[in-house]
């Protein structure tokens, strides 16, 4: 039998009680696993480690490449980052698989419906890596960057992981209808992606509508792949389909690692009490086991929970009817120890294969493009000034120049030229600057040059070159702009 070693990280609040739990009950298969506990989260931060993850974790999983870790709780008052995050972008973890399954025995306003669905949540990119700005004293901003690249690698993730379990479809969920290029380029990856998978059906839904449709009818989807925040927000809300987050495990994959965690956080309140429900980290521990290949062991893990909640009706204070029992974390999990084995008339476990990681290029240039140019530039100014004034000073400013004012908006809508004037606004604009000559490239001293000339009351606090790549416009076009 092959020994494995795994890379162990208790976390934080309730974390060691449900990692004891589940190092327990993997134990308990006969499966041979060096355990290699590693710290991270509070216990880094208060040593003064900023990153919340200290070089030997870093280490053990460079080694080991596999790590089941509990919850980490995220500093407020000290350290830098989250420590979560730190572990997502060091080991890359581009993927994070999420699946949504009813357990035989849980009480949902769903029981009955079998419900077995997979949230793909992209894992690195989007509004999650936290890049903000204040444009003005009262204006934030926060960059929803979004590569194709990245879209690739998490959207042929969702088809491998579709494929190593026999699933039918694969459903896109995206607010391309409005964010045309940012999520537009998730849905169009989607679509050419799905072209490589004939054996799949490929299908998208707007995102508000994927929420919608989840707690209408869930069991219309099999796997659901989605850009991070999106990803985030329906996956939680699908585990509370199934239970909530008690019963919500997650894969983080990236490459040359994997990361398994509950989808929860530390329940701070919880910590130490016994009471907590472990199923989330037990079932990322099922998903590990399927990840190395110990998918009989991990069959028998997850029919012996099924059997705990349906048969002995073992439940612990989360899930637990008002007239029974809860029962403790530790009798829970002994529980399942003793119910290996046990067959259930419900439980099928679903066909599992070794999940064939996506193969997608390194390059940093993954798109090349024949032609390309700068045709303009949005500037970003701070003013209190009515947008006519603006508009008629840019218009004398850029008289002898070789650009023209395009328009001016206010948070995505054209504020002039207009028929009407907005009578709420703030206290930044976007100048749209063209240039005159559409078929010449803008060179950075002409940018550079008008920046020069703006007085003190206009203050540009950003700019934001207009490109257009192979013919396509880079940048989309202000709300009633021709
Ligand atoms: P949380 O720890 O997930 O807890 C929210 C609530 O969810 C709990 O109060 C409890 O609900 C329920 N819950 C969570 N885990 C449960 C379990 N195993 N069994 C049963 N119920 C469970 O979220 P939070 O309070 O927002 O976050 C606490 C800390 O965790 C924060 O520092 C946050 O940053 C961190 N966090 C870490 C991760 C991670 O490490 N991956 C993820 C999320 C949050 P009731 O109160 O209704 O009983």
């Amino acid at each position: 039998m092959t020994k494995h070693t795994i890379t162990l990280i208790p976390g934080d609040g309730i974390g060691p009680e449900i990692a004891d739990s589940t190092r327990k009950i993997i134990d308990a298969t006969g499966l041979k696993i060096d355990w290699e506990v590693c710290e991270a989260g509070d216990a880094a931060f208060k040593k003064g480690i900023g990153t919340g993850v200290p070089n030997e974790t870093i280490e053990s999983l460079e080694r080991n490449k596999i790590a089941i870790k509990g919850p980490l709780s995220t500093p407020v008052g000290y350290g830098e980052k989250s420590a979560n995050v730190t572990l997502r972008k060091l080991f890359e973890t581009y993927g994070n698989i999420r699946p949504i399954k009813e357990f035989l025995g849980v009480q949902t306003p769903y029981s009955g419906r079998n419900l077995d669905l997979v949230i793909v949540r992209e894992n690195l990119e989007d509004l999650y890596a936290g890049i903000e700005y204040m444009q003005t004293p009262g204006v934030s901003e926060c960059l929803k960057l979004i590569s194709r690249k990245g879209s690739e690698k998490v959207i042929r993730l969702a088809f491998e992981f579709a494929r190593s379990q026999n699933r039918k479809t694969v459903t896109c969920a995206s607010k391309a209808n409005i964010m045309k290029l940012t999520e537009g380029l998730f849905k169009r990856t989607f679509e050419d992606v799905a072209k490589d998978y004939p054996d799949i059906e490929a299908h998208h839904v707007i995102v508000d509508n994927a929420a919608h449709q989840l707690v209408k009818k869930p069991e219309q989807f099999d796997v659901l792949v989605m850009t991070n925040m999106n990803g985030d927000i329906l996956s939680d809300l699908s585990s509370a389909l199934v239970g909530g987050l008690g019963f919500a495990p997650g894969a983080n994959i990236g490459d040359k690692y994997a990361i398994f965690e509950a989808v929860h956080g530390t329940a701070p309140k919880y910590a130490g009490t016994n009471t907590i429900n472990p199923t989330a980290l037990i079932l990322s521990g099922v998903m590990m086991l399927r990840h190395i290949g110990a998918i009989e062991e991990a069959n028998m893990i997850e029919e012996a929970i099924t059997y705990t909640l349906g048969v002995d009706r073992y439940f612990t204070r989360d899930i637990c009817p008002p007239k029974m029992t809860a029962k403790t974390t530790s009798e829970y999990t002994d529980c399942i120890i003793k119910n290996f084995g046990k067959k259930t008339e419900t439980y099928q476990a679903r066909e599992h294969k070794l999940m064939k990681l996506p193969k997608v290029s390194t390059r940093p240039d993954f798109v090349t493009v024949k032609d390309r140019k700068v045709v303009g530039f949005d500037l970003f100014v701070e003013t209190v000034k009515k947008p006519k004034e603006v508009g008629v000073f840019f218009e004398a400013l850029l008289e002898k120049t070789s650009f023209k004012l395009s328009c001016i908006s206010t948070r995505g809508v054209k504020v002039y030229p207009t028929l009407k004037d907005l009578d709420d606004g703030a206290d930044m604009l976007t100048v749209r600057v063209m240039a005159k000559d559409q078929s010449l490239d803008v060179i950075d001293c002409d940018i550079t040059d008008i920046l020069l000339q703006l007085g003190s009351e206009i203050r540009w606090t950003h700019v934001e070159k207009l490109n257009v790549f192979d013919g396509v416009l880079g940048y989309t076009k202000v709300h009633g702009e021709n």
